[in-house]
C-alpha cells in the first residue's frame, strides 16, 4: 500500500492463468475455512491473462479470506471465474452476514471495519480491501461490491486479459 501510495507499485506482466491462482489460494485458504466450518467451492474456468501474479494471488486470498471469516459456521463460499473476450471477471460470494449498506461504500478505505460493535470476534487490521483496491488499480481494472444483509456478499473485479494500455482519451 505504502508502494502504491508513492506511484511505485510495478506491477510485473506475467502470463498466467487466473484459474491456477485461485485453485492455488483455495488450497492454501482450506485450513482457515476448516476452522471456520465454511465450504469454498471453484467454479474452474481456464482464463489466460498477462498481470501480475504476485499481486493477483494477494488480492484473491483477501477476499477469499473475508468470505470465509465472514461467514456463518455451515457456510459457503464460491469463487468463480467469467471470460470475455478482453476482460476476465473473478466474483467470490459468501453467505455471510452481509454488509450494511451504509457501510458498503466505506470497505475499501484503510483501516475501516464495518459491524465493529455487533459479534466481530475478528480482529484484523481494516486493511485488506484497501490493498486490494490499489491492487485493482494499478492493473487498470475494477472492483464492486454487491451484498444483501444476513444473506451473503458478493466481490467483483473486472479485469482487462490483455497488457495494461493507457487509456488516451481525445
Ligand atoms: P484485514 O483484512 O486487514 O486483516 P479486515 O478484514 O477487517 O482486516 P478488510 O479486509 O479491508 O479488513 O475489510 C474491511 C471490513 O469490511 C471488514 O472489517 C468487514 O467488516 C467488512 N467485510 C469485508 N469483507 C466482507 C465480507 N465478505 N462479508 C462481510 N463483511 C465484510
Ligand atoms: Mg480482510
Amino acid at each position: 500500500l505504502a508502494r502504491s501510495d508513492a506511484g511505485a507499485l510495478t506491477v510485473e506482466r506475467d502470463e498466467f492463468d487466473l484459474s491456477d491462482v485461485v485453485q492455488d489460494c483455495v488450497e492454501l485458504l482450506q485450513p482457515l475455512a476448516a476452522e471456520h466450518r465454511v465450504t469454498v467451492d471453484v467454479l474452474d474456468t481456464p482464463a489466460e491473462i498477462t498481470a501480475d501474479q504476485k499481486l493477483l494471488s494477494q488480492v484473491v486470498i483477501n477476499l477469499v479470506s473475508n468470505a470465509i471469516q465472514y461467514n456463518r459456521p455451515g457456510g459457503k463460499v464460491t469463487v468463480s471465474i467469467a471470460k470475455a473476450p478482453s476482460e476476465v471477471l473473478l466474483r467470490v460470494c459468501d453467505t455471510g452476514r452481509g454488509i450494511p449498506p451504509a457501510a458498503q461504500a466505506h470497505v475499501f478505505e484503510r483501516f475501516y471495519r464495518a459491524d465493529e460493535s455487533r459479534a466481530n470476534q475478528r480482529h484484523g487490521a481494516g486493511l485488506g480491501l484497501a490493498i486490494t483496491k490499489s491492487i485493482v488499480d494499478a492493473h487498470g481494472g475494477r472492483i464492486e461490491v454487491l451484498s444483501e444483509l444476513d444473506r451473503g456478499t458478493e466481490f467483483r473485479v473486472h479485469l482487462s486479459r490483455g497488457p495494461i494500455v493507457p487509456r488516451i482519451y481525445s
